[in-house]
């Protein structure tokens, strides 16, 4: 229905499926230490996707904007993340910090980040600091890392934070391509083409003007919890593709009709259907004003977890049913497996389940 020709944003979903085939083909290629997708996101720039979470007045499409926006932006991230867990990543990371600087610049700002955006510059959010060199202000100048930043040596526009007593403050200084990076403690697993690695900012500027909203507007709900809906479409997208090779590998070996495969087929089915619901839901239920910003983190707190299980369990009836062969390379589900099981690893799992728990709790009455 989303692909429906008047859908208003038919040209992103369109475009997002030929980037994702794109991208398939190229998985294999960029399963290497220190690799990156530059020619797939180039074709994101090339296509309108870099652009299209900016507003029509800035030169974008909405996308991501509204109810509608939210679940177009939502089947979006699904399909980049079924082609490529480690380009979806890096567009969530683009998506999330144009979606800071729209939320929190001033206009000045918000101009400055479009017009980069529509010209093919990629964007992140690091976030994540060196525990001994803590990224921080000294007057005019940045000194200290950031680590765990994806894009590392590509992005150009990183969204950093920087702790102060009042909360994180957000800057959007200028990268120049591959200078700073260091992505030799990258040696996660999977994931390995999204050149995720430590930054070194020592001594670069950073004047009042790339200071984005006030001490800590990073950390204010329900934007801060509730973008979680963001790389949970991702991770969904890779559970997406699984559940298709994992069909397509039975279908070819003729297993198709065993009631063994059968049942697990179903089971996977379900659980990314569950998935996919939930994720839309959560991505709606941030759009809407509707609900108060606690509900709708609780709501993507308590989606988190049970977006988690569904891809594990996934993962585990794919490896099941396809057996040894789906644990050897070249088999994409080699690879495709070790790429979610990577990026399901997202911050203070417990923690988000807690406080959903508690947000339930406090209510007399279903919330949502
Ligand atoms: C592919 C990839 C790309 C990434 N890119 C970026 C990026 O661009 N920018 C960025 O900033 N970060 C990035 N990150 C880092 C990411 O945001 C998280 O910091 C990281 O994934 C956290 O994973 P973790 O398992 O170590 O989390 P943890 O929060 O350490 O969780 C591990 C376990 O410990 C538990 N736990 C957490 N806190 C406590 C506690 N205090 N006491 C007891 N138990 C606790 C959790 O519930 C969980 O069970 C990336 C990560 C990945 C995998």
């Amino acid at each position: 229905m989303l692909d429906r020709p008047f859908h208003p944003f038919s040209h992103s979903l369109h475009a997002a499926t030929r980037v994702a085939a794109l991208a398939r083909q190229g998985g294999a290629r960029l399963d290497q230490d220190g690799a990156f997708p530059a020619a797939e996101v180039a074709a994101l720039a090339e296509a309108g996707l870099l652009a299209a979470p900016l507003p029509p007045d800035l030169g974008g499409a909405g996308l991501g904007q509204g109810p509608e926006g939210a679940a177009a932006l939502a089947e979006v991230l699904m399909r980049i993340g079924a082609g490529s867990l480690p380009l979806g990543r890096l567009y969530e990371g683009h998506v999330n910090a144009l979606g800071l600087v729209l939320a929190y610049g001033d206009v000045a700002q918000r101009e400055d980040a479009a017009a980069d955006a529509r010209q093919g510059s990629l964007f992140g959010v690091w976030n994540t600091d060196d525990r001994q060199q803590p990224l921080r202000l000294e007057g005019a100048l940045l000194r200290g890392r950031k680590i765990l930043a994806s894009g590392a040596g590509w992005v150009e526009r990183p969204l950093v934070t920087v702790a102060t007593p009042e909360g994180p403050l957000m800057l959007l200084p200028v990268l120049a391509k591959g200078e700073r990076a260091d992505l030799a403690s990258w040696t996660a697993q999977g994931m390995r083409a999204s050149a995720t690695g430590a930054v070194d900012f020592d001594g670069l500027p950073a004047p009042p003007a790339v200071r984005i909203g006030q001490p800590g507007d990073y950390h204010r709900q329900p934007l801060f919890s509730g973008g979680a809906w963001r790389f949970l479409a991702v991770q969904t997208g890779g559970g997406a593709e699984i559940f298709a090779l994992l069909c397509q590998h039975l279908r070819q070996l003729g297993r198709d009709a065993d009631p063994h495969q059968r049942a697990r087929v179903g089971q996977a089915a379900a659980a990314l259907e569950g998935a996919r619901l939930r994720v839309e839901r959560a991505a709606r239920h941030l759009a809407e004003d509707s609900l108060r910003p606690e509900a709708v983190v609780a709501y993507v707190d308590l989606t988190r977890g049970a977006v988690e299980a569904a891809l594990l369990e996934i993962l585990e009836h794919a490896q099941r049913s396809v057996g040894l062969a789906g644990f050897m390379r070249p088999h994409p589900l080699e690879r495709v497996t070790r790429d979610l099981a990577t990026y399901l690893r997202q911050p203070a799992p417990d923690r988000a389940l807690e406080m959903g728990a508690a947000f339930v709790l406090e209510q007399e009455a279903w919330p949502w």
